[in-house]
């Protein structure tokens, strides 16, 4: 109880700066990077700033090609925190949209038009990365080095490998319906217990509470499993 108020607190105290664990390093100092020029007028392009939109040209208009590593948590908008605002995700996703038209485009240069698309795809698997807790979570232990290796079975408690073999078995022999949307509610409830541990675990790092993310690693790697459950649960309603 104490850790989630002070959780509370330290959103508050932090508001959108994160400290360094959530941070990701400076690749290379400012200076010692070629200024980038406008690929179609060639004049030298200001710097970024913190948004992460694309850019356009300033003398010429030109839409230039998104960053080769864009942080789409910048991109979105969003505080690069487990706990982000569906609702703010959701509208910069559509002004970002509304901004890489293709109609806007369908004047304009083929590598322009290529690189609208380039952006569209990008803002696309940005929004579809931040707006799934999962994918959420293994993006923010990416950002930190840590990674969701394939076969993390050691890591997970033996009753919790049973329970889904058991859910698993169940599973393939029912062709009930009502049955199967009672497991597809089953599955529900326990992602959304999972993706509250996670952000708690998110949290006591943030607050310095805990030094690591294995806690949030094993908490995914268990939202993995119940995500495989749920696409047999898709398939075995509608079989295609
Ligand atoms: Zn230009």
């Amino acid at each position: 109880m104490w850790a989630v108020r002070r959780g509370q607190l330290c959103r508050a105290l932090w508001g959108s700066q994160a400290p360094a664990a959530f941070s990701r390093p400076r690749s290379a100092e400012p200076g010692s990077l070629p200024v980038p020029r406008c690929w179609s007028c060639g004049i030298p392009l200001p710097a970024r700033g913190g948004q992460g939109l694309p850019r356009f040209c300033p003398a010429c208009q030109a839409l230039q090609p998104p960053e080769s590593q864009p942080d789409l948590f910048r991109l979105m908008g969003c505080d690069r925190s487990f706990n982000i605002s569906v609702q703010q995700l959701q509208q910069r996703f559509r002004s970002l949209q509304r901004s890489l038209h293709p109609d806007y485009f369908s004047q304009r240069p083929q590598k322009e038009r290529d690189f609208s698309e380039q952006h569209s795809s990008l803002v696309n698997r940005a929004y579809q990365t931040l707006l799934s807790p999962l994918r959420r979570g293994l993006y923010l232990l990416e950002l930190n080095g840590v990674e969701l290796a394939k076969g993390t079975d050691s890591d997970i408690d033996v009753e919790f490998l049973k329970e889904i073999m058991e859910i698993n078995e169940t599973l393939a022999e029912l062709n009930n319906e009502a049955k199967i949307e009672e497991i597809e509610s089953f599955i529900e409830v326990k992602q959304e217990e999972l993706t509250k541990d996670v952000s708690k675990a998110f949290e006591r790092v943030l607050c310095f509470i805990s030094d690591d993310l294995q806690e949030a690693k094993k908490l995914l790697a268990k939202m993995k499993y119940f995500e495989n459950l749920e696409d047999k649960v898709k398939s075995k309603k509608n079989p295609s």
